[in-house]
């Protein structure tokens, strides 16, 4: 496994590994990794030659300081997951490898509605700040594939449009939410929640389910939302949305709108933790 941290290093490694015909996976990453990310990983190994994993903690997207000091940064075991999961090269700049100072280089890319609802509501900047860092990934690594994870469903809607923009020729795969056993989506900040917390975070997924089949047997979306808030809210959870959502367009869907793709996307908060979560209601797309 090639570790590096250099730009000039990824891509000269990069242009061999093209030289040799290796068409390329790549997968972007925050680090303090779990199986979540590793399913994106075998996802990659399995329809590319070459996988390359980036970790890297971006500062431009988060909007709270506090998030951003407490995101964990685990490497070696990182490294060591990677190792043993077969990726071919990890990239962990520094952040001023990834904006040198005094690079003013921005994107013209404005993601417009997309970014507005959900997590455009609670995390202002953050999207911007996303599209950047992955702008510039994008251009270090010029993968043939990219995989990205159903859990941040609005981000995956956001880098389509992206690539659509800048016509770049990258195929964009989205891969399923890994789950705990008891449902609750695997995430980086779920080693902050206690014991307990994480059990009953397990409602979360529960509550989607049960959306989804309400859905089918014909019950409204404002009655099915009102239904899940207020079973959240009994268990104590406080709830940043609860949003039916067009999948395309991620606009909040009105009683008797019925889109060919639906998706119910939430956060609701625990212990001071963000936790986000998903689900394709339907997908005749
Ligand atoms: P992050 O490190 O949180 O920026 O996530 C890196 C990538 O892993 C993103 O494409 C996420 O959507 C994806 N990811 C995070 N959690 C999960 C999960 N539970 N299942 C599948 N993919 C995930």
């Amino acid at each position: 496994m090639f570790i590096c941290k250099r730009v000039t290093d990824l891509q000269q490694y990069l242009l061999t590994a093209k030289k040799q015909g290796k068409d390329i996976g790549f997968v972007p990453t925050m680090g303090a990794l779990h199986e979540g990310h590793l399913s994106l990983v075998h996802a990659s190994r399995a329809v590319t030659s070459c996988t390359v994993v980036s970790i890297f903690v971006n500062p431009k997207q988060f909007n709270d300081p506090a998030d951003l000091e407490k995101y964990p940064r685990p490497i070696s075991r990182d490294l060591q997951l990677l190792y043993d999961s077969g990726a071919d090269v990890v990239f962990h700049p520094e952040v001023h490898d990834m904006y040198p100072p005094g690079d003013k280089t921005s994107i013209e890319f404005d993601p417009g509605p997309l970014a507005e609802p959900m997590e455009g509501l609670f995390r202002p900047g953050h999207f911007k700040g996303m599209a950047e860092v992955v702008y510039r990934l994008l251009e270090m690594v010029k993968p043939d594939r990219l995989f990205m994870g159903q859990k941040d469903f609005q981000q995956v809607a956001i880098v389509r449009a992206m690539i659509d923009y800048y016509k770049m020729p990258i195929e964009l795969v989205m891969s399923p939410t890994m789950r705990e056993p008891n449902g609750l989506a695997m995430s980086s900040r779920n080693v902050r929640l206690s014991e307990s917390a994480r059990e009953r975070a397990g409602l979360i997924s529960s509550v989607l389910q049960q959306g989804k089949i309400e859905m089918d047997n014909g019950k409204k979306f404002s009655e099915i939302r009102a239904s899940a808030w207020q079973q959240l809210q009994n268990a104590g959870f406080e709830i940043d949305y609860f949003d039916i959502v067009n999948g395309h367009t991620l606009k909040a869907l009105q009683d008797g709108e019925f889109p060919d793709y639906i998706v119910a996307c939430c956060v609701i908060r625990l212990e001071g933790v963000r936790l986000l979560d998903n689900m394709i209601w339907r997908d005749n797309g």
